[in-house]
């Protein structure tokens, strides 16, 4: 199908940089019309959340290779900054198009700005329709038996794996049928995404941004990693994860298609398919959790720690920031993040923990950082991450329940392999473990009697 002569539908690209699996396009396909893949730049609508550092790097790779993809289709990405809706109805009105298709995001201020957006065409005459490429579940269809959602993991998790899944992904197509006129196009670097002075050296190093990278990823996962999964995971010594979060943020996979993929992979590996889809299912509960407890990226879910007496000591803090507490596993991870953009997991529970309850220093500003400098920093899962470790989340850990670095270093890191790996040097410790702990359960007290 060619598409000639019928009105355009614009493709509103976000966080879905994929043509595989993507039902904003499989819906703009099956009107036979020409398409127009848009990429709009406005961080100002992310609320306090704009993309930080990492992420926008990530993004000016991941924008490329879409635009690379879309070329190879006799496509193109267009490009434009500035307020969503009236950057949209320029472009609907330059390239005649009647309707913009748009897959679903649920970070907060996404959700509003998204429906203002949706009202605004609406009103202009366009049509305007979204769809689901990023999650399994919904987070308005799960609900418990009295119809709220979930606090408590299993429950949520039980729910959702006798809910339908999304239906199987099409193929990238192999043509989009082009615009007659394309409408003006900044650019990707005219966004100024990456930065000035070159620090992302290391992220080149163990990235590939987009979809092909993510594809890539992926069958490493299954043919190396799913099997030993169960017993690998905790270890950062061991490449035993799928490294699939920066690309799953960016939609440069849909979870759908790992589902997929991993139960297609799953014959005798039934308890490893099951243990990683039920680390996407966190995923899912970490969105269900932010759709309906908007509030939580600032504020904590047990509302009585918001008065725990978090301490500022921005001398404290920057150590930790550059891997310099003197507990190597700790500064090992944050070497990690800031090397290549991403932290294993067990580490990450770690080195947040170590900031919350050694050094008495606020979630908050931890899940900052890290939003500033993870590649995979995605709103749901770091404040899902963060309120966990801080035992102020649903489902989270007890907060007196604290980790000492050195005991989790022996057990996760036996050899000393991966810290070895980012710390060579041998450096006291910044604060005493014993004394940090006991300095931890005393505030934590302070808020259990008040
Ligand atoms: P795998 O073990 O291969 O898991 C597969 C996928 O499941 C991941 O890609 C991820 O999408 C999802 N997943 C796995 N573990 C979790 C989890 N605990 N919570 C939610 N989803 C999970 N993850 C992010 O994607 N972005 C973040 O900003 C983020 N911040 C975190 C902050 C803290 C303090 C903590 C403790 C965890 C955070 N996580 C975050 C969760 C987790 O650490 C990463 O998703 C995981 O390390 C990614 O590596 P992987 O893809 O190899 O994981």
């Amino acid at each position: 199908m060619t598409g000639e002569g019928r009105p355009p539908v614009l493709l509103w690209f976000r966080q879905d940089l994929r043509l595989s699996g993507n039902p904003a396009l499989a819906a703009a396909l099956d009107r036979g019309s020409p398409v127009i893949p848009v990429f709009v730049w406005a961080p100002g609508e992310e609320g306090a959340w704009p993309p930080g550092a990492a992420s926008r790097w990530w993004l000016a790779q991941s924008l490329a290779s879409l635009d690379a993809d879309l070329r190879k289709r006799g496509s193109r990405l267009i490009v434009a900054r500035g307020p969503s809706a009236e950057t949209l109805m320029g472009l609907a009105a330059e390239s005649g198009a009647t309707a913009v298709f748009w897959n679903r995001r649920y970070e907060p201020a996404a959700v509003e700005r998204d429906k203002k957006v949706k009202a605004a065409l609406r009103g202009q005459g366009l049509e305007a329709e979204s769809f689901n490429a990023s999650l399994l579940f919904e987070p308005r269809t799960v609900r418990n038996r009295s119809g709220e959602p979930f606090r408590v993991f299993t429950p949520f998790w039980r729910t959702c794996l006798v809910s339908p899944i999304p239906p199987p992904w099409k193929d990238a197509p192999p043509r989009l049928p082009p615009a007659c006129d394309w409408p003006s196009s900044l650019n990707i670097a005219d966004l100024q995404l990456e930065p000035s002075i070159d620090w992302a050296a290391g992220f080149r190093e163990v990235w590939q941004p987009g979809e092909a990278g993510a594809r890539q990823e992926l069958d490493r996962f299954l043919a190396e990693a799913l099997a030993g999964y169960p017993a690998n995971r905790d270890r950062p010594d061991i490449a035993g994860t799928s490294r699939l979060s920066p690309h799953l943020h960016f939609g440069e996979i849909g979870p759908a298609e790992v589902w997929r993929a991993i139960q297609g992979a799953a014959r005798g590996h039934a308890a490893a398919a099951e243990a990683y889809l039920r680390q996407l299912g966190w995923r899912e509960f970490a969105y269900h959790l932010l759709y309906h407890f908007p509030e939580t990226a600032q504020a904590p879910l047990r509302p009585e720690f918001a008065r725990f007496p978090w301490k500022r000591n921005p001398e404290l803090f920057k150590a930790w920031t550059r891997g310099r507490t003197g507990y190597p596993l700790v500064d090992a991870g944050m070497r990690q993040l800031w090397r290549t953009g991403w932290m294993h997991n067990r580490v990450r529970m770690v080195a947040a923990s170590f900031l919350v309850k050694h050094l008495l220093i606020s979630w908050r500003e931890g899940a900052a950082w890290f939003w500033d400098t993870l590649v995979d920093a995605d709103q749901a899962n770091n404040t899902l991450g963060w309120q966990w470790v801080a035992g102020c989340g649903a489902d989270a850990a007890p907060y007196f329940r604290i980790f000492n670095p050195a005991t989790q270093a022996a057990k996760f890191d036996p050899q000393g392999v991966y810290v070895h790996r980012w710390v060579r040097e041998a450096a006291p410790p910044i604060v005493d473990h014993d004394e940090a702990r006991h300095r931890a359960l005393a505030a934590l007290a302070t808020i259990a009697k008040s």
